[in-house]
C-alpha cells in the first residue's frame, strides 16, 4: 500500500490451517511482494482474535489455530520486514481514520456487522485498547436474557439479533410461526437461507423478509443506542459485509438510536454513518499502522 492508502497490489494464498501452512503463507507471500516493491518498508498483519497489549502475541483466535503464540517474535527472524500485528477491527477502525468515512473524527466507534458483530474505537484520535488489549466485544452484550444461543457460550448476545447470521435466524423464526407466506419458508427450514437471501428478498417486497429487516433495524438502533450510553461518541461507522444493505435499515435504526438513547432529544446524538474502505479497510489500516510504528520507532530489517 502507497503512503496514501491506495493499494499497490493483492495476493492471496490459501492454507490447509495449521501454523505451520499459515506461516509459510504469509512469509513467502511477503518475500514475493517485496520482491516486487523493495521500498516497502514494514509488514503489518490484522488477526481476528484476542492479542495481549503489547501485540506481540495471538492469545486466541477462534478461526486460527494460534494460542498463546508469540507470532511477532516468531515471524519476525524470518520475515525481510518489522512485523506489526493489529487485531482485525482495530486495523479496519485506523483505516477508516486515516483515509476513509471517519477521517477528522477522534472519538468515535466503529460497529461491524457480519456474521457477526466486530468493534473497535478510537478516544482523541487513539486507538482504545483497554487495560488488557482486548478490542471492545459490542456483539456479546447480553440483551435478552436466556434469549439465543451464541457461539460465545452465552445466551442471547446482540450479535444473535443483529448481524447477517441474525437475519436468517429472525427469518426462520418468522417462517415457522406461520404469520408470514414466503417464498422463501421452505429454504429457511431446510437451513439453505442465506443473509445475502434474506436481503435480496427484502428488496423485492417479500414481507417475510422485511419483517425481518425491520427485526434487525430496531435491534441495531439499541445496540447504537448502548454504545452512545457507554461511549458518547461523536461518530458510528456502521462496517461489515451487512453494511452493503444498509439503504434498507439505516433510516430506521437511526430512528430507533435517538429513541433509545438515555436523555433522548436532550443530547446530541452521534452521527451514524457507512464506512467506505469496505472489506479493505483491515488491510489498509495495518499496513498504514505497519508503516507508522517503523517511521516513528526508526526500525529497520535486519
Ligand atoms: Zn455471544
Amino acid at each position: 500500500m502507497s503512503a496514501s492508502g491506495q493499494i499497490l497490489c493483492r495476493e492471496q494464498t490459501s492454507s490447509d490451517g495449521s501454523v505451520d501452512a499459515i506461516e509459510r503463507g504469509i512469509i513467502e507471500t511477503s518475500e514475493r511482494l517485496i520482491e516486487r516493491f523493495p521500498e516497502v518498508s514494514a509488514i503489518g498483519l490484522a488477526v481476528a482474535g484476542f492479542l495481549d497489549a503489547q501485540r506481540q502475541t495471538v492469545r486466541f483466535a477462534p478461526h486460527l489455530p494460534w494460542r498463546d503464540a508469540n507470532v511477532v517474535k516468531r515471524l519476525s527472524l524470518l520475515l525481510p520486514r518489522p512485523l506489526q500485528l493489529e487485531h482485525d477491527a482495530n486495523s479496519a477502525a485506523w483505516g477508516e481514520y486515516r483515509f476513509g468515512a471517519a477521517r477528522g473524527a477522534d472519538n468515535w466507534v466503529l460497529f461491524a456487522l457480519g456474521t457477526g458483530i466486530g468493534g473497535a474505537m478510537m478516544q482523541d484520535g487513539k486507538i482504545y485498547r483497554g487495560a488488557y488489549g482486548t478490542a471492545p466485544e459490542f456483539g456479546h452484550l447480553t440483551v435478552v436474557p436466556d434469549g439465543r444461543e451464541c457461539s460465545c457460550g452465552k445466551k442471547g448476545c446482540l450479535e444473535r439479533y443483529c448481524s447477517g447470521t441474525a437475519l436468517v435466524t429472525t427469518a426462520a423464526e418468522l417462517a415457522a410461526s406461520g404469520e408470514f407466506g414466503s417464498p422463501l419458508a421452505d429454504g429457511l427450514a431446510a437451513g439453505s437461507v442465506t443473509g445475502t437471501d434474506v436481503v435480496a428478498a427484502a428488496r423485492k417486497g417479500d414481507p417475510l423478509a422485511q419483517a425481518a429487516v425491520d427485526d434487525f433495524s430496531r435491534w441495531l438502533g439499541r445496540g447504537l443506542s448502548m454504545v452512545g450510553d457507554v461511549f458518547d461518541p461523536e461518530l458510528i461507522v456502521i462496517g461489515g459485509g451487512v453494511a452493503s444493505a444498509a439503504d434498507l435499515y439505516l433510516d430506521a435504526a437511526k430512528e430507533e438510536f435517538a429513541r433509545q438513547i438515555t436523555g433522548a432529544g436532550h443530547r446530541p446524538l452521534a452521527e451514524v454513518k457507512i464506512a467506505e474502505l469496505g472489506a479493505d479497510a483491515g488491510m489498509i489500516g495495518v499496513a498504514d499502522i505497519a508503516r507508522s510504528a517503523v517511521a516513528t520507532s526508526g526500525l529497520v530489517s535486519e
